[in-house]
């Protein structure tokens, strides 16, 4: 006997995720994401959000439920500049600010969060050899990695080592002109498709100032990878262990000094949080959407749920927060684009509030939904799934709170 598929009236049966088409930076009225941008920045703006409701948003579920890493597409990202968004252009970045950064990952995360945060993390990575790496370095790797020829992962975390990073056991003992490294990282994104490692390891004595920061390429013999992890969200991009037993990487793929790798590590992640964030504004932009088409659409006690006055103040809330932390998000990439002394503090802040805000703002818009929230056919509970993540990683935000404590009590 067939099952028949159940229309219940007054219930919105979106084919997936259709209201998000053509999500567009007004699609809110009265709380435009492109106020105060320039121009320029408002017409790449649009690009993204294009490209999120084209090419993302009518396949994120399911690359989630497959999960499928959707190379094509996120190629096709790098084709509009989204590989390399702030790497220099001499070596095939766009060249542009945190802020523009922060704008094009916002947008690209209401078509689908997991992917835009891989690209984030690539993106990140990039910036880390354009920046710490020598001449030789940025020519050698930045260009296919802009392009998105090649894929990159950032690896840091370790079985035993995931907030108190500088305690990291992998280790790299030189040998000539080579490293031989040993170890293993866990959770790395992207980890067993990408092409390059960017790897911080041990090559001194304990504590921060004994890491350096090695680019190692796969097929490197000796690197291998644990399972594809079976997850929550972020579904659409593996993780998976980096395991490296006598892996030999030469000397020439060290990026910066010895003992500089910690300090490059957490210069990627101040602006990776800021991408985080931006991708966490995003997923709670679309699901404020779709918390109002719903309640326009559903019907209780007679009336569209819209009607009900304490569902009204939830939205007003809703959308508060939401642009509460786009302000947030958009102060910090601008403080990191100064380079002014309270960036990392605000970069924390940022990251801190927003995951947080946003996730809020996204589990409210599932209560909304009521049982339809948690079912797999509303776009709602995918963005739920995939920001929790953004409170765990890149630094959890109970260390958020240590870092701007910390940046605090200094002054
Ligand atoms: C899907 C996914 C993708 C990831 N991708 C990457 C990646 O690409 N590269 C990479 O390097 N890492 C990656 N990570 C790892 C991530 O950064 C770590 O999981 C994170 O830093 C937390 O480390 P942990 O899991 O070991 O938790 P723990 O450090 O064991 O923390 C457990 C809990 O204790 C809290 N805690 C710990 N110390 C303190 C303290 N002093 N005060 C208060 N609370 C504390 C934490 O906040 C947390 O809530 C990823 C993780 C996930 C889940």
């Amino acid at each position: 006997m067939g099952v028949k598929e159940q229309r219940v009236i007054g219930v919105p049966r979106p084919p997936f995720p259709s209201p998000l088409s053509p999500l567009q930076a007004d699609s809110l009225p009265g709380f435009p994401a492109a106020v105060g941008l320039t121009e320029e920045q408002k017409e790449f703006q649009k690009v993204a959000f294009d490209f999120a409701a084209r090419e993302m948003a009518p396949h994120m579920a399911e690359w989630d439920e497959k999960e499928i890493f959707p190379v094509q597409t996120i190629r096709k990202a790098a084709q509009l500049g989204f590989g390399g968004i702030y790497v220099k252009p001499d070596v095939g970045g766009s060249g542009l600010t945190r802020l523009d950064t922060s704008i094009i990952f916002e947008a690209l995360s209401t078509g689908c969060v997991s992917t835009t945060a891989y690209l984030s993390i690539h993106n990140m990575c990039a910036w880390m050899i354009d920046t710490f790496g020598n001449e030789e370095q940025r020519h050698k790797f930045c260009p296919s990695l802009c392009s998105m020829e090649k894929f990159a992962s950032y690896c840091l975390t370790e079985p035993g080592s995931g907030s108190d990073a500088a305690s990291l056991l992998t280790s790299a003992k030189k040998n000539g002109n080579v490293y031989v490294l040993n170890g293993s990282k866990a959770f790395i994104s992207g980890g067993g498709d990408a092409d390059l490692y960017v790897v911080m390891c041990r090559t001194s004595g304990p504590g921060p100032k004994g890491i350096s920061c090695l680019v190692l390429e796969k097929g490197t013999p000796g690197l291998s990878f644990g399972k594809k992890e079976k997850k929550v969200g972020w579904n659409s991009q593996p993780t998976r262990a980096v395991v490296f037993e006598d892996c030999a990487v030469p000397e020439a793929n060290r990026l910066g000094e010895e003992g500089q790798g910690f300090n490059i590590a957490m210069q990627g992640l101040n602006g990776g949080r800021i991408n985080i964030a931006s991708c966490s504004l995003g997923a709670a932009h679309a699901s404020v959407l779709l918390a109002r088409e719903h309640l326009n659409i559903r019907k209780q006690f007679g009336e569209p749920l819209a009607t009900n006055q304490y569902l009204q103040f939830q939205l007003a809330q809703m959308a508060t927060r939401l642009v509460a932390a786009r302000l947030m998000v958009r102060n910090a990439a601008r403080a990191l684009q100064e380079q002014r002394k309270d960036a990392v503090a605000l970069c924390s802040m940022a990251k801190l509030f927003a995951t947080d805000e946003c996730f809020a703002i996204c589990n409210q818009a599932l209560q909304m939904h009521g049982g339809y929230g948690y079912l797999k056919d509303y776009a709602v509970q995918q963005f739920v799934r995939d920001i929790r993540v953004h409170q765990i990683l890149e630094g959890t935000n109970e260390i958020m709170k240590m870092i701007i404590a910390r940046s605090l009590l200094q002054e």
